[in-house]
This record gives structure tokens, sequence and C-alpha cells, in this order.
């Protein structure tokens, strides 16, 4: 499997609780690098601009005021797989499906406040790092 980047956040939620460490301890532990890593405070309109995929959902207002409600940690993955193996590593949207052990299975609050998102796919994985990092921020 070749080796991926892929974007991660960490959420509100999670900022707030100060558990930025023990999920990229996670993340670390799966093997996957840091090699990009800012924290920011996102207006709700940003927040609308990177889930845009999401504009017409039912929750798009919640999810936006929530992204926008306190700081968040914006982060590339770097690793065989990354993309996939964040996804992995996170768990299931909804934290009550989500396999023990995952962050979203030990630290989410809700399917909403799930502490953490990870790039889907190559191509949103692809923009979603270009929506936040310029090449120059990239250290592998
Ligand atoms: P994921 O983050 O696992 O890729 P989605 O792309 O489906 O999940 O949704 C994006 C984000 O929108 C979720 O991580 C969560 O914060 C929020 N969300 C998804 N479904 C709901 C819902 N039913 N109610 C409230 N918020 C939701
Ligand atoms: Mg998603």
């Amino acid at each position: 499997m070749a080796t991926e980047r892929t974007l991660s956040i960490i959420k509100p939620d999670a900022t707030k609780r100060n558990l930025t460490g023990k999920i990229n301890a996670k993340f670390e532990d799966a093997g996957l690098r840091i090699v990009a890593q800012k924290r920011i405070q996102l207006t709700q309109d940003q927040a609308g601009k990177f889930y845009a995929v999401h504009a017409e959902r039912p929750f798009f207002g919640e999810l936006t005021e929530f992204m926008a409600s306190g700081p968040v940690v914006v982060q590339v993955l770097e690793g065989e797989g990354a993309i996939a193996k964040n996804r992995e590593v996170m768990g299931a949207t909804n934290p009550a499906d989500a396999a023990p052990g995952t962050i979203r299975a030990e630290f989410a609050e809700s399917v909403g406040e799930n502490s953490v998102h990870g790039s889907d796919a190559p191509d949103t994985a692809k923009e979603e790092i270009a929506f936040f990092f310029s090449g120059l921020e990239l250290v592998g």
C-alpha cells in the first residue's frame, strides 16, 4: 500500500477537554506521523466552507456552530494507507457504534461532538489539506 497523507481535525469538544495529546498518541501508536499541525479558531463561515458537502443536511447549522465554538487542531497525518488507517483509529461517526479502543469510542460526546474529523478518500484528502496548509507547512 502506498504512503498517503490525510487531513485530520481535533474538534472543539476535544480541545476543550485538553485531549490533544491523548488523541495524537492514538495516531502515533497506529503508525501515523503528524507531518503538519496547527491550533486555530474557525469562524462559522469558514467551518461552512470546509463542510460545504453537508450544506443540505439537517445538522449543518449545528455542525458549523460547533466547529466554531472553540479552538481546533488541524493536522496532516502521513503513513501507509493513512486515509483508511485514520478512519479506523477514529471509529464510527456515532460513538455508540464505534469499536472499543477507537478515539470516538473513548472520547466522543455525541454523534455531533465526536472529537475528530478525518478525510474519507484520496481526492477529499488532497482538497482538505490544501484548505488549511501550504506545501511549505508539510514537513514529512
Ligand atoms: P464523519 O466525520 O465520520 O466522516 P460525516 O461526514 O457523515 O461523518 O459527518 C460529518 C460530521 O457531521 C460528523 O463527524 C459529525 O460531527 C456531524 N454529524 C454527522 N451526522 C450527524 C447527526 N446525525 N447529527 C449531528 N451531527 C452529525
Ligand atoms: Mg465525513
